[in-house]
């Protein structure tokens, strides 16, 4: 603990299902911290984008992986806002539209895509030090050495009310959509969404963000971390 106060090293874990709140939380917690961010699910979809444009068929797992190691991804740390490249395009704007989150979990499902980012992670990790990173399997497999982990969850109805109100869309087909993600990324033979024994357990459906924040750091101060 002594050392971490004196290096500032700080590397938080935040998982969860999608719509528990997992990034309005990380990045606040980030900026706050004067930390990094790292939004791996944006890295998960970027590949998947590159999958689609490329047209290989997504259960072909060996050409899904192909295009995985050839793609150019370069993903922003900054929790004020962060960019996500493709082979030198733009993707921000593409990687939330309802194509890639159709598809993004089936890519997220192949070993060696998740082999390929969690190797990536790790570094972006290590060359950081004080860093939050949201996801579904950092503090269970990409930190398991994180200073802090969390595991957000929220109902289903309260999850499905804020997603839809940031896309703008019908909240039963959101909420079709989130239970079909919840169970892929669940089932998932390999890193699956998973809850990591020494985590700390949020739910966030009665929560504001700022409780939940102020929440994590009291937990950082108590460890003397932050
Ligand atoms: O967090 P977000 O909803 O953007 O993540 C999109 C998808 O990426 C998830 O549904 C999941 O399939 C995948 N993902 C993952 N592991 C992570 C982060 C995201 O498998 N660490």
């Amino acid at each position: 603990m002594e050392e971490n106060v004196r290096t500032g090293r700080c590397v938080v874990a935040v998982d969860g299902p999608s719509g528990s709140g997992k990034s309005t939380v990380s990045r606040r917690l980030a900026a706050g911290l004067g930390a990094r961010y790292l939004d791996t699910g944006a890295m998960y979809r970027a590949i998947t984008w590159a999958v689609l444009r490329s047209g290989v068929d997504l259960t072909d797992a060996e050409s899904v992986a192909k295009v995985a190691g050839e793609v150019d991804l370069r993903i922003g740390t900054d929790p004020q806002g962060y960019g996500v490249t493709a082979d030198g395009v733009n993707v921000d704007v593409e990687i939330r539209g309802p194509e890639v989150t159709a598809a993004v979990s089936a890519v997220a499902a192949v070993p060696a895509v998740r082999a390929l980012l969690v190797a990536r992670q790790r570094e972006m990790i290590a060359n950081h030090g004080r860093i939050v990173v949201e996801g579904r399997d950092i503090g269970s497999v990409v930190a398991p050495e994180a200073d802090l982990k969390v595991y957000l969850t929220a109902s289903e109805a309260a999850r499905a009310a804020r997603r839809s109100a940031e896309d703008a869309a019908d909240v039963a087909a959101t909420a079709a959509d989130l239970a079909r993600r919840d169970r892929l990324d669940s089932t998932r033979k390999v890193n699956p969404l998973q809850q990591a024994p020494d985590a700390v357990v949020l739910d966030t459906t009665e929560l504001g963000i700022d409780e939940v924040v102020a929440r994590l750091r009291e937990l950082l101060t108590e460890r003397g971390v932050a």
